[in-house]
């Protein structure tokens, strides 16, 4: 096998966050509050054969866990046909997806047949009418009873996402903290991002994943030790040892020294960078088996090219107009 892909600065990839789809029916207010808009002239999502060659060429540059998300992946009808397709990719070990929980108690037994072994899973408030605020949908319930599914079906590796965001859901913190502790669970606080499309938001919003950070020391959780190789996120354990909180927190300082992960939208764009300029266009040689040593050579001198850092600190987002529209 080829040495693991790895960029200017010695950082190894060996995770993609593939984008199924930009369509989404949430409407979150930090990511897509007026809903989903089609724009016209938008090429057609990759199909389920120029996923596997994508996919194949990654994972013969070493890359070994996928990551499926949006817009809204459960969306995409296809998606039980491109998990399965996925997880049988030689050398792909981890098929993961991230949801707003859209039918997962419904859909959960199938995710787990079809090769998708971990989830990650929206939840902004444990309110059921401020979730409904946040996102447009009065389903909160429907949410937590699919991650409960999901765990019934054998989905072990169970994470939920959490955007935590000034005068919006942050007296929510000690909420977050007993429900994963009561549960077992692991939870992710995501520093709200400015993009393209959010500047006000953000600004009334957003809450620095220091402050965060300092409020779960005082109530005695511990910040643990990063391993090697780990992705972006502070990881705390929970004072009676039941839960893990992490913070991906893209404004503190060395956030991008520990980038693991390269991403690829639904249309066939390589983003090296959340936040980097427009993506580079792959779907050209994911066309034909035949092109896979081209197509493994450009991933490979693209991924070299990768910028040190984002330029969000200069107020710069790169050409991300929101997350949906490249996975975030
Ligand atoms: N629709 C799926 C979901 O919401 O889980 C997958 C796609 S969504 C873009 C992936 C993650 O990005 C979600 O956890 C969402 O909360 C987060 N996200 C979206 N926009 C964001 C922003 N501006 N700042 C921080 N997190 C954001
Ligand atoms: Fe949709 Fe996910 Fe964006 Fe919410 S965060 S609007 S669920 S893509």
């Amino acid at each position: 096998m080829s040495p693991p892909l790895h960029d200017g600065q010695g950082r190894r990839f060996e995770y993609l966050r593939l984008s199924l789809t930009d369509v989404c029916n949430f409407r979150c207010s930090y990511c897509l509050p007026d809903g989903y808009r089609k724009q016209a002239g938008q090429p057609t999502n990759l199909s389920v054969d120029e996923i596997r060659r994508l996919v194949t060429a990654f994972a013969r540059l070493g890359l070994w866990k996928v990551r499926l998300t949006g817009g809204e992946p459960s969306l995409r009808q296809e998606l039980l046909e491109i998990a399965r397709t996925v997880a049988a990719v030689p050398g792909i070990r981890k098929l993961a997806m991230t949801t707003n929980g859209y039918r997962l108690a419904d859909r959960a037994a199938d995710y787990a047949a079809a090769g998708i072994d971990a989830l990650n899973v929206s939840v902004d408030s444990l309110e059921p009418a401020r979730f409904a605020a946040i996102t447009g949908h009065d389903w909160l319930g429907e949410v937590l009873g699919g991650i409960t599914a999901a765990r019934r079906a054998g989905i072990s590796a169970i994470k939920l996402n959490s955007v935590l965001m000034h005068g919006v859901n942050d007296d929510e913190l000690n909420s977050f903290t007993a429900f994963v502790a009561e549960h077992d669970l692991t939870l992710r606080f995501i520093e709200v991002m400015r993009t393209n499309d959010n500047p006000e938001f953000f600004n009334d919003h957003h809450l620095a994943g220091a402050v965060i950070a300092d409020q779960l020391e005082r109530s005695g959780w511990q910040r643990l030790p990063r391993e090697a190789g780990a992705g972006p996120a502070i990881e705390f354990a929970a004072p009676g040892g039941r839960g893990r909180i992490g913070i991906i927190a893209p404004y503190s300082k060395d956030f991008c020294a520990s980038c693991n992960r390269l991403r690829v939208s639904a249309k066939g764009k390589l983003h090296l960078c959340l936040f980097g300029d427009v993506g580079i266009d792959l779907r050209p040689l994911v066309q034909d088996d035949a092109q896979l040593d081209e197509l493994t050579g450009r991933i490979v001198a693209l991924t070299a090219t990768k910028a040190p850092g984002h330029r969000l600190h200069q107020g710069n987002s790169g050409a991300t107009p929101h997350l949906a529209s490249i996975g975030g």
